[in-house]
Order: C-alpha cells, then structure tokens, then sequence
C-alpha cells in the first residue's frame, strides 16, 4: 500500500503538474491574443481544373505570438475550442474574411472553416448574416467549410442552424472528406455543396487501391451534383490525375500557397476567370 502511494505521488508529480502549468499558459495567452490581435488569415487559392482559372480562396488562421512565435492553427485551434474562444475567433475570422473578399474581383468565393462548437453556440446564423450585411459580400460567395463532427451532433439545432444558413444561398463545403467514419451517411443526411477530399489520399494518389478511391468520390460527386476538390494538390503529376478524372477543382502548394491578403488579391485579380 505504501508503494502503491509513492507511485501515485510520482505519477502527479512533477510532470503532471508542469504538464497543467503549461496548458493553463496557452489558454491565458489565447484568451488575451484575440484582445491583442495576434490573429491573422492567410488565403490560399482554389482553381478550377479544367478552365485553369483561380474561382476563390480559403481563409487559415494564424497566431503570431509575440512569446511563441508562429503556432499552427492545429496547435491552437482544439484549446480555442475547448475553452470556448472558437465563438468570438471564428467570428473575427468570418468578418475578417468577407471584408478581405469584398475587395475582390466579382464572382470569386471566400471559403471559411467552421467548428462545430460554432455552429451548436446558437448564435452562429446570426454572426454569419451580420458579416455577410457588414462586408456587402453576396452569401452565394461565401462558402462554410464544416469537418463531418459538425454533422454527427444529434441535436437539430445544427442541421436547422446549416439549412437556414443554405436557404440564404450560402454554401457548405464537407471538409476532410475520407477520413472519417461514415462521411456517406452524413452526405444522405445534409446535401452539401461541395465535397473536399483529404489530402492524405492526393498525396498517396500513385497507390492503386488509393487511386480507386479518389476516382470514386469525384464519380460521387458527379452523381450528386457536388463539386469536388482536391486538398494537397503539390505535383504536376497529382493534378493530371486529377484533371483525367474530372474533378472540378484543386487547392494545393502547386497551385498556391497560404499567402497575405494583399498578396492574394493581386493573385486573383491577374488570374481570375472573368
Ligand atoms: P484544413 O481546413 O484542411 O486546411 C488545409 C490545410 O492544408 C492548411 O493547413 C493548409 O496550409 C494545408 N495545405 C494546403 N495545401 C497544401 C499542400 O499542398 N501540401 C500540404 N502538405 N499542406 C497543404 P493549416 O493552415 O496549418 O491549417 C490546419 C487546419 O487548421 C485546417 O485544416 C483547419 O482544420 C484548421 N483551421 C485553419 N483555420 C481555421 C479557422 O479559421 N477556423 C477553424 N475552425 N479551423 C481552422
Ligand atoms: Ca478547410
Ligand atoms: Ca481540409
Ligand atoms: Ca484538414
């Protein structure tokens, strides 16, 4: 029995503790990041495969800390998430955004991702209708990138909260799509607009079994009526399959890369389609 209370002491301590100390820092320095504003959206564009011509761009998040340096949206987005922040962050991030896509050439979309604890806050529609009134972007330009976790939630506020939002003529883009675990079921659940296919699967598209894959979901999306894209388009090679396949867009390093604001306008005025 003593043993067994030395080994739980040692389990706490110290690491335990200093494991604690240093989430409890990350969550103080996200909560002033967003007063401080630390935050900013890179875009990264979208093209359409077959006309070669840039059709939008996905706004991602980044947190320039001034004591962490630069911290991947995967590091920071979970805890925003968990402590709540993700409501007024990904309020910022969809004004911010539409502002941003205001000033571009006409007909281009802007594309936001969206976590599910936005969508179940209750406040969501209203925030996505204010920044879209604020920014006079029309809705039809705007595009929710939603992961298939959005989808699982059993409660209707969320389908109600995403057909509200579709009746506006905003678009919901399925993101991540493959990786899950019933990604079709969801589909028969909540038509969406557009069905983004992991990366994971473009970057290992010289597999056979894979290739099939990719080949099936644009085929589903053909059926369905959904556009699909590629994510982690990064090779010449990549995109060719992509484009003997008829897959309607790709986003990717080959194509673009997350870049500033200024950048990318400068980008889609010189490379968009009208
Ligand atoms: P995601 O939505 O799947 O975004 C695509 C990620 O792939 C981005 O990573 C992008 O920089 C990266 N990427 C794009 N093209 C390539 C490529 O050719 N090769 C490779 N290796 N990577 C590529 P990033 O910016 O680090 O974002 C990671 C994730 O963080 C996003 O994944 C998204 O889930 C989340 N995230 C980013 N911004 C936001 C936001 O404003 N709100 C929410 N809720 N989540 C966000
Ligand atoms: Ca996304
Ligand atoms: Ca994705
Ligand atoms: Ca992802």
């Amino acid at each position: 029995a003593k043993s067994e209370g030395r080994n739980v002491y040692r389990f706490f301590e110290p690491g335990m503790d200093a494991m604690v100390r240093a989430r409890r820092a990350l969550e103080t320095d996200l909560e002033a990041a967003l007063r401080r504003r630390e935050f900013e959206l890179d875009f990264q564009p979208i093209m359409n495969i077959a006309s070669g011509e840039i059709v939008g761009a996905e706004a991602l998040m980044r947190w320039h800390s001034p004591a962490r340096g630069l911290v991947p949206p995967d590091d920071f987005i979970p805890v925003a998430e968990e402590i709540g922040l993700i409501v007024p962050l990904g309020e910022w991030a969809l004004r911010k955004a539409c502002t941003v896509a205001a000033g571009w050439p006409h007909g281009l979309r802007i594309a936001v991702n969206v976590s599910a604890v936005q969508i179940k806050s209750g406040t969501f529609a209203r925030s996505v209708i204010s920044a879209l009134a604020f920014s006079g972007v029309p809705a039809n330009r705007l595009e929710l990138e939603i992961t298939e976790t959005v989808l699982m939630d059993e409660s209707d506020t969320v389908l109600k909260t995403l057909r509200q939002l579709r009746d506006l003529g905003v678009r919901i883009a399925l993101d991540d799509f493959g990786i899950g675990y019933s990604s079709l079921g969801y589909l028969r659940r909540f038509p969406v607009d557009k069905i983004k296919i992991d990366r994971s699967f473009i970057r290992d598209i010289d597999n056979r079994d894979t290739a099939a894959i990719v080949r099936t979901v644009i085929g589903l999306g053909a059926q369905l009526g959904t556009t699909v894209t590629a994510e982690g388009v990064e090779t010449e090679a990549q995109l060719e399959f992509l484009r003997k396949e008829g897959c309607v867009e790709a986003q990717g390093y080959l194509i673009g890369i997350p870049s500033k604001a200024a950048d990318i306008a400068r980008l889609l005025e010189s490379r968009a389609g009208i």
